[in-house]
């Protein structure tokens, strides 16, 4: 997951920069603006939010926008290495954003990249040089060789363009309004900006985007089956925004539903509160609150200052992180039978802590839901679980879950609820049922199994023929 932006039409980058920010939680590692000047590029880039990107007061035709989370390379450590972690980057007239995640790097070129989108831009370059420029043949091309998720704005011969990979796996919407287009991972950038949305960018599709916001738009690669990332919903996404025309917070509502009905067919003892683990299962914690005629209580609250602990790359690291990440209301919890609602359980750090910090504080019985289902493959496209090694389920059923974390009683998502509450069939849930929509993600995944996980390198960045 990263965030992407482009905005053709006279915009002052400082506006650009507060539109980015509404991208922020899509990339917490490093931010950056690009924009063109008299047939060049500048940039600046920051690490961490866009709120750190220094601009000059002025406005731009065209500019993009990118928000990081690395799922290729490691994080970014020191402002000197900006310009190769983070986006958006410029080749030759060619200048690009991307989110997602590209497989076969590896094999399809031996140069060292701390990037994937530098990746991308050095290919696309080469492809336009060899088509005579025309971006729909480039990206014909481009298409054939590259496996995996890739949602991209870029400027190219003063114009700019957005493309979605043929599966759709990450979302891109875009609007046009009195002069001004803009295209982004999610609609609130839009309503922000007083755009209406027109519409997802189609699976396969290349948008260009000219003066007057004239749009040319080519089919280049079409699937009868598309893969969007149903983590985009439970996860990633903010909940005010649509993605293929849904509204990610009603989603969320009904995976709730759905987790009351899994909680009401194991008849336990009632609890006394819903408790939602902030912020993203907040919607969820409603809906099952509703359901089972409990209040919902926020006893957990979140210390907004702190980085997020899922991208600390040592277990002490991140152990350490998560005992300072909540705050909660000690005297609501004593004698209480609690119901947490959270999002997902990927190493368990998360959940082990919640479950010991509760029954510390006196709670009486720990209930532990999940609005997703277990996830015990890696993700190849753009979530950094790239590894089964460092994924629970991968190791342990449901019982030794629970028993894990400590939790009276372990509730997961199911399939059909999951599904049911997304309302779209054409869903990538690799993580889940190990069914990768691409070829060599597919290769990547036989090719471990046969040489064994391991636990320090993404599969993907191992050399695999
Ligand atoms: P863990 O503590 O390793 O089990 O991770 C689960 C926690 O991390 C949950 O509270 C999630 O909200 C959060 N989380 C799950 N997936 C991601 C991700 N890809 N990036 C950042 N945070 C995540």
């Amino acid at each position: 997951m990263c965030g992407v932006l482009g905005i053709l039409g006279d915009t002052f980058l400082t506006n650009a920069r507060e539109l980015l920010l509404l991208l922020a939680h899509r990339g917490q590692d490093a931010s950056g603006l690009l924009w063109s000047e008299n047939d060049r590029y500048n940039k600046a880039k920051a690490m961490g939010s866009p709120s750190g990107i220094r601009v000059p007061s002025e406005k731009a035709a065209i500019i993009l926008g990118s928000t990081r989370y690395p799922t290729s390379g490691r994080r970014v450590v020191s402002t000197a290495e900006l310009d190769t972690f983070v986006g958006p980057f410029d080749r030759g007239g060619l200048a690009l954003t991307h989110n997602g995640n590209i497989t076969n790097i590896k094999k399809l070129t031996d140069t060292h990249y701390d990037c994937d989108t530098e990746f991308i831009t050095d290919l696309l370059h080469d492809l336009l040089t060899e088509n005579g420029g025309d971006l729909a043949r480039a990206f014909k091309e481009f298409d054939q060789r590259v496996d995996g998720a890739y949602s991209l704005v870029g400027i190219y011969d003063g114009r700019m363009f957005a493309y979605r990979d043929p599966r759709g796996f990450k979302p891109l919407v875009f609007g046009r309004s009195k002069g001004r287009v803009i295209v982004a991972s999610e609609s609130t950038v839009l309503d922000m900006a007083g755009v209406p949305l027109e519409r997802d960018v189609y699976p396969g599709e290349l948008l260009i985007f000219g003066p007057d916001s004239s749009m040319e738009s080519h089919s280049i690669s079409q699937n009868s089956t598309h893969s969007h990332c149903f983590f985009e919903y439970v996860y990633f996404a903010h909940p005010a925004a649509r993605i293929e025309n849904q509204l990610v917070y009603d989603v969320r509502f009904r995976l709730g539903r759905a987790l009351a009905a899994e909680f009401k067919r194991l008849a336990l003892e009632p609890p006394d509160y819903v408790v939602p683990v902030p912020d993203t299962s907040r919607p969820a914690a409603q809906a099952l609150a509703e359901e089972l005629g409990v209040p919902m209580r926020e006893i957990i609250l979140k210390n907004r200052y702190l980085g997020r602990t899922f991208i600390a790359r040592s277990q002490a690291e991140r152990d350490a992180m998560a005992k300072s990440k909540y705050i909660y209301l000690d005297d609501k919890i004593r004698g209480k039978n609690i119901l947490v609602v959270d999002d997902s359980i990927v190493r368990g750090t998360t959940a082990k802590m919640i479950v010991a910090d509760l029954r510390r504080r006196g709670a009486a019985k720990v209930y532990f839901t999940v609005t997703c289902p277990p996830q015990d493959h890696p993700c190849y496209y753009g979530i950094d679980i790239s590894t089964s090694s460092e994924l629970i389920a991968s190791e342990a059923n449901v019982e030794e879950i629970a028993q894990f974390i400590g939790a009276d009683a372990l509730i997961y998502q199911t399939m059909d609820g999951l599904i049911n509450a997304i309302g779209l069939r054409d869903l990538c849930l690799a993580c889940i049922d190990g069914d990768y929509p691409t070829a060599y993600a597919r290769h990547i995944q036989e090719a471990v199994q046969a040489q064994g996980a391991v636990s320090d390198c993404r599969d993907y960045e191992r050399v695999i023929e």
